[in-house]
């Protein structure tokens, strides 16, 4: 009988994640990870169709079920994969391979992993991306970074969405900083609202940045 150990299936994630690494040559690989409902298609959307003339971009959208995220990615005019786990809480190595080799990755400045949704196990499976790209809306609560340390740790960016909320909930801003900060001193943290359109300028500078430093 063969048992596979947690620590063995991250091993061989992380082995894939290299390939996929070198497989996706100069195109910057953005995973972002948040709770279901914080905004990530949304966000998707409004980035697709602002910087659709500056960038060559695709969109692999990983859910449990459906392909509804997928259909709104479509909707902008991008090439997008929809990856269904069955159940599956985190998208692995692996399945992100299959779904690359639906791309042409030549052809591309920008691709975005949509995670599922999920504040948990995304953070452990390496994508081979270049960088997690953390999604937290703010009616989820301040204390999200906290109790989720891993993802916030591990991430290149920190998108606050759901900003324009703020006033109807008890999310103490000083308090998520502090403890974004404490977890991670280099990741920038962007509070904006996907939905209105509010906030998104350093979001997509911070985009162009990291495309350019991919390609130099
Ligand atoms: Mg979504
Ligand atoms: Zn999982």
């Amino acid at each position: 009988m063969k048992v596979y150990m947690e620590q063995g299936i991250l091993q061989e994630n992380a082995r894939q994640a290299e390939e996929n690494r070198a497989l996706f040559g100069k195109t910057l690989v953005v995973n972002l990870i948040g709770s279901p409902g914080c905004g990530k298609t949304t966000l998707l959307e409004k980035t697709l169709a602002a910087l659709g003339k500056e960038f060559r971009m695709a969109v692999i959208e990983g859910d449990i079920y459906t392909t509804k995220d997928a259909q709104r990615i479509e909707a902008c005019g991008v090439p997008v994969v929809q990856v269904n786990t069955a159940g599956g809480c985190h998208l692995s190595a692996e399945i992100t391979a299959r779904a690359a080799a639906d791309l042409d990755l030549a052809d591309l400045d920008i691709l975005f992993i949509e995670n599922v949704g999920n504040l948990v196990c995304p953070a452990e499976f390496d994508l081979g991306e270049d960088c997690k790209a953390a999604v937290l809306s703010v009616v989820e609560g301040d204390d999200k970074p906290a109790k989720y340390p891993l993802l916030f740790r591990e991430a290149g960016v920190v998108v606050l969405n759901k900003c324009d909320l703020l006033p109807y909930t008890n999310f103490n801003m000083d308090s998520a900083l502090a403890d974004l900060q404490g977890l991670n001193e280099k990741a920038p943290v962007l509070q904006l609202s996907a939905a209105r359109e509010e906030g998104l300028e350093p979001w997509y500078a911070w985009l162009r940045r990291a495309a350019a430093e991919k390609k130099a």
